[in-house]
């Protein structure tokens, strides 16, 4: 339930009106928006009488957020969220460019890599330390080393990290990673989703390959039940019958993202499609659809990559990305 109120309710009357709430045994949500106070009402309110909270003075109006995702739900945040990673911010017009290796192959490759992509434009360095390969004979990242490889690159380049985490017992590792991962294959993994919203790091999380758009937004209020409320929210492609391409980019996502939720949107064209002659497409294709950003996989070698070479653009191709994207968006402002 959410409880709009008036543009005259002072301080002391709202902390009344919260006291009360909580004192029924409901949590309370406060967003200030530039236009509007909502207090957001968390658990049970199915015993609240509704005509009684909106016969207030300082209550504008009261409605039922019937949807299972309250503190995702743009009912409960009018405005968009934007929050701070490193120097750069995402959200409510902030574009994030993310770039970097599918997975860390070496101190050489990630700082090189790092170097080129930040020269390109990039705010942000990704690169896979734990790899959720299909099969368990291929390449399954270097693990803790490979998050000691992405520190030095961010301290070389100055770029924050956002890497992907498996399991819960490797958590302690990600003490100096600006953003965690969550890939597509652990987005129902609720009891990581559950540690995660303890943590105080804002989480990357990604779509769930034959996941809905309200499963993700799910997840995210797995994360956000917990406190942590900085969550970008990530469409990499879903299954469909297509086979042309690795997966579906559901471009739709976005803007039905971004109209049931406050939460930053972006798209990875690299997991999408595949195949890195159809990145450019795609990646201004979210750009144009209002994403709030894109995570672009970048290799100094893709025919040597360790893993995803085939969808990995050169540094130059992404160079030549950022200054179309930067096009599209001024085109759409
Ligand atoms: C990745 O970003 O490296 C990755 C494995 O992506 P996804 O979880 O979307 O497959
Ligand atoms: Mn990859």
């Amino acid at each position: 339930m959410i409880v709009v109120l008036k543009k005259d309710a002072t301080i002391e009357q709202r902390g009344d009106l919260i006291e009360w709430i909580k004192s029924l045994g409901l949590d309370v949500h406060l967003s200030e928006g530039k236009f509007q106070t909502v207090l957001g009402l968390i658990g049970d309110t199915a015993g609240i009488d509704t005509e009684l909270i909106e016969g207030l003075s300082i209550v504008e109006k009261v409605t039922r957020i019937t949807e299972q995702f309250k503190k995702a739900n743009r009912k409960f945040h009018d405005d968009d969220s934007v929050f701070d990673i490193g120097s750069e911010k995402i959200g409510d017009g902030n574009f994030l460019i993310i770039a970097g290796p599918c997975s860390v192959e070496s101190e050489e490759q990630i700082c090189d890599i790092a170097g080129s992509v930040k020269k390109a434009g990039a705010q942000m360095l990704r690169g896979g330390a734990f790899k959720p390969r299909t099969s368990p004979y291929d390449f399954q990242g270097m693990r803790g080393e490979g998050i000691e490889l992405l520190l030095k690159a961010k301290k070389l380049t100055g770029l924050p990290i956002v890497t992907e985490i498996m399991d819960l017992s490797h958590l302690e590792l990600f003490g100096e990673v600006d953003v965690i991962q969550v890939g597509a294959r652990n987005m129902q993994n609720m009891e990581l989703l559950k540690a995660l919203g303890k943590t105080d790091k804002p989480v990357l999380l990604k779509r769930g390959l034959s996941s809905t758009v309200r499963e993700l937004l799910m997840s995210a209020e797995y994360i956000m039940a917990g406190g942590n409320e900085r969550i970008i929210l990530c469409e990499r492609g879903i299954r469909t019958f297509e086979t042309a391409t690795r997966n579906t980019l559901d471009i739709a996502a976005v803007p039905v993202l971004k109209e049931l939720s406050h939460l930053p949107v972006i798209i990875d064209p690299s997991h999408a499609c595949g195949i890195a002659r159809y990145v450019r497409p795609l990646t201004l294709a979210a750009a144009a659809a209002g994403a709030d950003g894109i995570i672009v996989e970048v290799h100094n070698n893709p025919e040597r990559a360790l893993c995803d070479g085939p969808q990995s653009l050169k540094p130059e191709q992404f160079a030549d990305l950022v200054k179309s994207v930067k096009k599209v968006r001024e085109a759409i402002l």
